[in-house]
């Protein structure tokens, strides 16, 4: 089993979905983990709960992403916490909308990229400080980044620049010893895939995968363990597909 003890970690949107899972299983494998949260409060209270309940050490923050200076927020009171070190940083928190061309509104693209886009870049910039050699960043970037699949055009376009930022930290950072890497899901059971709970979008998803089952939160969160950890040192500049084979 992979050993984190002793790291701490912050995930951004924790509170429900990929998030929570990835906080838990941080958690799990020996890390302290920071929860952080949009408005959640109740639902990010019951993951520190958890964590605590379990033996292990959590703490909740709140900041909205979408704001200008949410990151910047953010940032400053992860700083308060870990003072200067944070292990593991996992960019998660993200929206989606699912809009043709002619539908989609400058208001939609402005937010998807605010929280997509501006939010992960301005945390990062805002935690180097507390990021040292051994630390690790990891990005969620997600399958219609390279295939098309519904009418997400502007939400995809948030993650091809999440791929190219990884790329480009990755290599701004090595000299630091930071690793910088992405996980991509496909189709995963969660709130931000609620076209998955009818039979015909269910269908629809395991008809692109080569696995046939829905992927869970627990798939991905396990693959950005694995990133977390020492198991994946010479991996940076990476997006990772976690999608059961989608779209091969
Ligand atoms: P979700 O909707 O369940 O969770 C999204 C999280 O982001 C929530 O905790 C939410 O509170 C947080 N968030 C959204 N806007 C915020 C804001 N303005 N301020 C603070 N927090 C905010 O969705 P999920 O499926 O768990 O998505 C997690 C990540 O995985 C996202 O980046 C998403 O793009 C990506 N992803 C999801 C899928 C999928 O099929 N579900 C596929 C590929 C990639």
């Amino acid at each position: 089993m992979t050993n984190l003890t002793g790291k701490t970690a912050l995930v951004t949107g924790a509170s429900r979905g990929i998030g929570r899972a990835a906080a838990l299983a941080l958690a799990k494998a020996g890390a302290q983990v920071i929860v952080h949260y949009g408005n959640a409060q109740k639902e990010a209270d019951a993951v520190v709960k958890e964590i605590i309940a379990a033996g292990g050490r959590a703490q909740k923050v709140a900041a909205d992403l979408g704001k200008p200076h949410g990151a910047h927020e953010l940032a400053r009171q992860v700083r308060d916490i870990v003072g200067d070190r944070l292990d593991i940083l996992i960019a998660n928190a993200g929206i989606s909308k699912a809009a043709s061309i002619e539908e989609l509104t400058v208001d939609d693209f402005d937010q998807l990229f605010a929280v997509n886009v501006r939010a992960p870049y301005f945390l990062v910039q805002q935690l180097l400080p507390t990021l040292c050699k051994g630390s690790t960043i990891i990005f969620t970037s997600s399958l219609v980044a390279r295939a098309v699949a519904g009418s997400l055009s502007a939400y995809a376009a948030t993650k091809g620049a999440v791929d190219t930022l990884v790329k480009h930290f990755a290599a701004a950072l090595g000299e630091r010893g930071i690793r910088v890497n992405a996980v991509a899901p496909g189709v995963v059971d969660t709130d931000m895939s609620n076209f998955t709970k009818t039979e015909e979008g269910r269908d629809r998803a395991l008809s692109m995968q080569a696995l046939k089952r829905l992927a869970t939160p627990e798939d991905i969160a396990d693959a950005m363990v694995f990133l977390a950890s020492d198991k994946a040192r010479w991996m940076t500049g990476e997006t990772m597909r976690v999608d059961g084979g989608s779209k091969l």
